[in-house]
């Protein structure tokens, strides 16, 4: 069996909104390459710290988000909107799909991370998703 791949928690949301751009190159060509060891039913073991998508992204110094606590209760949240916890384990396709039915669907995304600093680009994909591309915030 192969060894799970740790994911904060709140990725599953980052994920579920990629569309290949929006971010730097580095970190990009980072996502993509997660979705595709993932998408091979790779275990992931759910987190709440550095993570196989912090690994390519510029605010991680020295091991450590700098938006860390932003970001650590983004994770609780996803978990508890879940029922899931920290050291939870399964496939990308149980994660997708309990993010996808218990926020996208439940219309929680903006509470959970409506402040970060991406939130446009997941807006725009759920406005274009919903037929309604040109609704304000
Ligand atoms: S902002 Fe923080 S939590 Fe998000 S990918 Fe970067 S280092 Fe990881």
């Amino acid at each position: 069996m192969k060894e799970p791949l740790k994911l904060r928690a709140h990725h599953g949301m980052c994920l579920a909104f990629f569309e290949g751009k929006g971010y730097s190159s580095a970190f990009t060509e980072n996502m993509e390459k997660v979705l595709e060891e993932m998408e091979e039913d790779t275990p992931l073991e759910l987190c709440r710290e550095k993570d196989i998508i912090c690994r390519a992204c510029p605010n991680l110094e020295k091991g450590v988000c700098i938006t860390g606590e932003k970001v650590k209760a983004y994770d609780e949240k996803v978990l508890k909107a879940c029922g899931l916890q920290p050291g939870s384990r399964l496939t990308w396709q149980e994660f997708s799909n309990a993010v996808k039915h218990n926020i996208i669907e439940a219309g929680k995304r903006k509470d959970i991370c409506g402040d970060c600093s991406w939130t446009e680009i997941c807006s725009r994909r759920e406005q274009a998703e919903n037929g309604c591309a040109s609704t304000p915030e």
